[in-house]
């Protein structure tokens, strides 16, 4: 209310420095305690739960796998979204823990899936990798552990790893993708075109699919830049041999210029938003929906 909004701007223009510091403080006292709280949850691993972005073929409107997306629920605190914890699990190297949790739950629940024969042959499931957790060097021996554990066959798996985890330290992220797609797990470049890898690097990358930022498909058609750099981008990535997936589509438009730009994949609302696994079952089961194809 206006009382309200004459008060703050009155309590800022007085003592700026002062109210900078307190918002700080209270951001401290945030991070603190979700790091509290996350430490607690990894005792009750229950508190997190895995959803799954359907990813399709664009021109066949095909199931062709999922994203695994962590959410947290804290007991008797209201769900935390990704965006607010990753970065401070990733931090404090908690994300190592949580990270291979979200990767036995995902082996496991795609695991069951295949094992009631409604998980298609070439079906991946993506799974978020942190910098933490790429550079962990124990995590091909954890990963060779997971997939002892759950059964759950090797070539379903694919890592999303950012342009920025990967130029981090170059040498040894083309070294621990070797050793990824050894194993005979699939690598995609997470959010393609925020950070800044440069194209000589991508060259030399073992990668096979490019993941198009958000950013550049929430504006189609309405920007015609960001519309140029798409087109550009899915050239370019076939010109290498990757394939491609446009993240955040949210309208048949945008559906329509990604399919006449020969883009393979898309993920977003417009398909479906991410759920949990017994949704994302019936999701894999529905009749082809004749508007996605
Ligand atoms: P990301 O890997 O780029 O995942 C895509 C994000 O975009 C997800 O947000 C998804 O819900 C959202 N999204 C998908 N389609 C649309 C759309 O059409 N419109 C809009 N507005 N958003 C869409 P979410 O689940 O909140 O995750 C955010 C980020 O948190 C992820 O970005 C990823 O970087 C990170 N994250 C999530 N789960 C994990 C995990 O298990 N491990 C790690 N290391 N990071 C994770
Ligand atoms: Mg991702
Ligand atoms: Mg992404
Ligand atoms: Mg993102």
């Amino acid at each position: 209310n206006a009382d309200m909004a004459m008060y703050q701007a009155k309590a800022m223009g007085r003592n700026n420095y002062q109210f900078f510091s307190e918002e700080m403080n209270k951001e401290m006292m945030g991070y603190l305690e979700i790091e509290k709280d996350l430490r607690h949850s990894i005792d009750y691993p229950e508190d997190f739960i895995i959803y799954y972005q359907p990813k399709i073929e664009l021109h066949s409107g095909r199931f062709v796998g999922a994203e695994a997306l962590i959410r947290w629920k804290p007991e008797g605190k209201d769900m935390i979204p990704p965006d607010r914890f990753i970065p401070i699990a990733e931090e404090s190297g908690l994300i190592v823990p949580i990270g291979a949790h979200v990767i036995r739950q995902a082996c496991l629940q795609v695991k069951y899936m295949i094992n009631t024969g409604i998980w298609p042959e070439d079906g991946k499931v993506a799974i978020n990798l942190s910098a933490r957790q790429f550079s962990d060097p124990d995590l091909i021996c954890k990963l060779q552990e997971i997939l002892e554990q759950t059964k759950c066959p090797v070539h379903v798996l694919e890592f999303e790893i950012t342009e920025s985890t990967l130029m981090d330290n170059v040498e040894n992220a083309i070294f621990t993708m070797r050793q990824i797609k050894e194993m005979g797990i699939s690598i995609a470049i997470d959010d393609f075109g925020t950070g800044y890898s440069s194209l000589a690097y991508l060259k030399r990358f073992p990668i096979d699919v490019l993941k198009v930022d958000r950013s550049f498909v929430m504006d189609i058609p309405n920007d015609l830049n960001d519309m140029e750099i798409t087109a550009a981008v899915i050239a370019m990535a076939h010109k290498l041999h990757l394939q491609v997936v446009a993240e955040g589509i949210e309208t048949q438009e945008q559906i329509d210029f990604l399919k006449s730009n020969y883009c393979e994949y898309g993920q977003g609302f417009m398909i479906a938003r991410p759920m949990p696994s017994d949704e994302l079952e019936r999701f894999i089961q529905r009749p082809l929906q004749a508007n996605l194809m």
